[in-house]
């Protein structure tokens, strides 16, 4: 999650899922993009779905109705296309409207034992991303290693806060991701150090480099792994995830 627009959160849940995957955990996408990025990425033909993440928020459909299964080895994949951008507005007089999701994914991801649930937010705080905090455990945050990445963070570590505490879900943020990061400049050692400064131990040691590879891959509808598996971006999204399967879970 960040509000903020291209800062890596879609590439980094594509690539740091398609890694657990790799790895032999069963992974789920859920995209809650109205954009559709997510989706795109792993070649998902969004516009003639019949179930997406839009009709399980607007109970037309189970959660099992609208992901695919093992849409790529180990990673299955709830999509989502622009009917997603109405549900903001049509959940608005829905008792409990920030916990939808989880209601509605709850009982699935027992079933299906998956061991990751990556959730691909929109840029912005409203609705959907509050589905997306009650529904997982952990936030994880990419920041672009660029001036102004720490800008409007306040605000979002206020929305975690109040997810704690007014609606009582146990949430902690367990990760930063520097993202995009540029070796030839010192601004980008400048930002990650600052970044460091601020968050402490709850950014990971790994950070994703500014790879071509990774932005041509979603025109291609693949993961790095498929599209490069030798490039820096595959590399990096690699070591994030054996560092991720090293954490302890926390809630
Ligand atoms: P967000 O989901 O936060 O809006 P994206 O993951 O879609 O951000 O990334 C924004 C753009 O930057 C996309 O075109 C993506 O392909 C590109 N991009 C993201 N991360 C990298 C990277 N590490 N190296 C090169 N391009 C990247
Ligand atoms: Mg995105």
């Amino acid at each position: 999650m960040n509000q903020k627009g291209g800062v890596g959160k879609t590439t980094c849940t594509v690539n740091l899922g398609a890694a657990l995957a790799q790895s032999g955990k069963r992974v789920l996408l859920v995209d809650l993009d109205p954009q559709g990025n997510m989706s795109l990425h792993v070649d998902v033909e969004i516009h003639e779905l019949d179930h997406s993440v839009y009709s399980v928020l607007t109970n037309q459909s189970t959660a099992r109705e609208a992901t695919i299964i093992d849409h790529l080895k180990n990673l299955s994949i709830l999509p989502s296309n622009i009917d997603l951008s109405g549900a903001e507005i049509e959940l608005v007089n829905t008792v409990g409207r920030e916990t939808v999701l989880r209601t509605a994914l709850e009982s699935f991801i027992e079933e299906e034992g998956f061991d990751y649930v990556l959730l691909d937010c929109p840029p912005s705080l409203g609705l959907l991303s509050l589905n997306a905090l009650t529904t997982a455990n952990e936030v994880f945050i990419p920041l672009q290693t660029e001036f102004f990445a720490l800008q409007g963070m306040t605000r979002l570590l206020d929305v975690v806060d109040l997810i704690k505490t007014r609606l009582d879900h146990p949430i902690e943020i367990t990760g930063i991701i520097p993202t995009l990061y540029d070796m030839r400049t010192n601004l980008s050692k400048e930002v990650e150090q600052e970044i460091r400064r601020f968050f402490g131990k709850k950014v990971f040691k790994s950070v994703i480099h500014q790879n071509v590879r990774l932005a041509e891959a979603p025109s291609h509808g693949k993961t790095i792994f498929d599209y490069d598996q030798n490039s820096t971006g595959a590399k990096d999204f690699k070591a994030l995830a054996r560092e991720v399967k090293r954490q302890k879970v926390t809630a």
